[in-house]
């Protein structure tokens, strides 16, 4: 997504050889106009996929992840990274290691949001290692539901995560795919 590409150049930034922080229009303020495009571009590649329903992780994954949601015609849910006074014992859960935080978060959903024989189509504001494309996964199987694919806003395509999704036989379909973060320079892969 071309769009998308410039702003991360515009606006990115390299911490160390494999951090992008872009917090100015994903991870914390959100570029609405533009969000609105990413679920436009992810509804547009699954839409013969008869999804279900939309599942991401909190917090980044949400609005992207809304953004397609809506223009599927279908819910929204997110797996929490902590249980809430709320949350109750009537969940799927699984164990995710946070490439950012370098800490393991428990993802998880409640029972009542995720049925068996949905197609599920799952979105992430980026893929590095894989882990929390993992994590989602699983929380679809246990449900009895189908990983009908996974939409991601910034995939580090250096790392490891492109290879654990399409092990899983997952269709992966990302809007930006970054090759190299060295030396402080962003560079995209050329599809
Ligand atoms: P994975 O589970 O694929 O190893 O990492 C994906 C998760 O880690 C994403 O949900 C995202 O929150 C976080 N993450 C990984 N790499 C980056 C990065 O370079 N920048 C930011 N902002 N988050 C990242």
């Amino acid at each position: 997504m071309k769009e998308l590409e410039e702003k991360i150049l515009e606006e990115g930034i390299v911490l160390g050889p494999n951090i992008l922080k872009v917090d100015s229009f994903l991870n914390q303020q959100i570029d609405s106009k533009l969000i609105l495009k990413m679920g436009k571009a992810f509804a547009e590649y699954f839409k013969d996929k008869k999804i279900d329903k939309v599942l991401t992780v909190e917090s980044s994954g949400i609005a992207p992840a809304l953004a397609t949601a809506t223009e599927l015609g279908v819910k929204c849910v997110f797996a929490r990274k902590q249980q809430s006074l709320t949350t109750g014992d009537n969940v799927y859960h699984s164990s995710v290691y946070s490439f950012t935080k370098e800490v393991t978060n428990e993802l998880i959903v409640s029972k009542n949001f995720l049925n068996e024989d949905e197609n599920v189509l799952m979105i992430d504001d980026f893929l590095a290692n894989g882990q929390a494309a993992k994590g989602m996964v699983a929380l679809v199987r246990q449900a009895g539901a189908n990983p009908a694919g996974l939409g991601i806003v910034i995939e580090k395509s250096f790392s490891d995560g492109r290879r654990v999704v399409e092990d899983m036989g997952i269709d992966l379909y990302s809007l930006a795919r970054i090759k190299s973060l060295d030396d402080g320079k962003i560079e995209f892969v050329e599809e």
